[in-house]
């Protein structure tokens, strides 16, 4: 019974957190994807689910360390990315979305440099990294994960972001100030005046 609280409770902050970032149009139907670590396991998004609309069945969860083939491949692609983060960084909770705003500076500059207040206090600089292969690779699993050591925020050029927090609740305040950020640079650039 208590495990199964437990479950009820990390699958309605997934399902929030989900439903969030559609909400605000931060990943098409089917994008994106969410993790967290419990002691040595991740739990993760299923792939191809909806992150709006969630179902508990969408959660897979497997050992960090030691590989789990069967749960691993059911688990969202970018698994490889989340696993590394884990490893890598202070990170216990991880989001992967493909914020517009984001995505379209990360054509057009190194590195997005905060100017709105929220921005610079939470993130400063978000670096911008490219990658041969941006999407499951294990050159993107190293580029993203050695950035997030320093780093609360990156983006990778042409797909999107991850942000790693202490809960998903603190990744998300990540990725919405960096897109909140990207916006404000963005529209700058439009009037003339960035
Ligand atoms: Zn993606």
């Amino acid at each position: 019974m208590r495990q199964k609280t437990l479950d009820d409770k990390i699958f309605k902050e997934f399902e929030l957190i989900g439903k969030d970032l559609s909400n605000r149009g931060l990943i098409s139907s089917h994008a994106g994807n969410i993790s967290i670590r419990s002691d040595e396991n991740i739990i993760i998004t299923r792939s191809g689910s909806m992150l709006g609309w969630l179902n508990p069945e969408d959660l897979v969860m497997f050992n960090i360390e030691n590989s789990d083939p069967e749960n691993e491949k059911c688990a969202s692609t970018e698994s490889i990315v989340h696993k590394e983060i884990f490893k890598s960084t202070d990170a216990k909770a991880i989001i992967h979305s493909h914020n517009p705003f984001c995505t379209i500076l990360s054509f057009i500059l190194e590195e997005i440099k905060c100017i709105d207040l929220e921005g610079k206090l939470f993130l400063e600089n978000i670096p911008i990294i490219e990658c041969k292969n941006p999407t499951a690779s294990p050159e993107l699993a190293k580029k993203v994960s050695q950035t997030l050591i320093d780093n609360p925020v990156v983006v990778v050029k042409s797909h999107g972001v991850f942000a790693k927090g202490m809960a998903l609740t603190d990744a998300l305040k990540n990725i919405t100030a960096a897109e909140q950020s990207a916006e404000i640079i963005y529209r700058l650039i439009l009037l003339g005046k960035h």
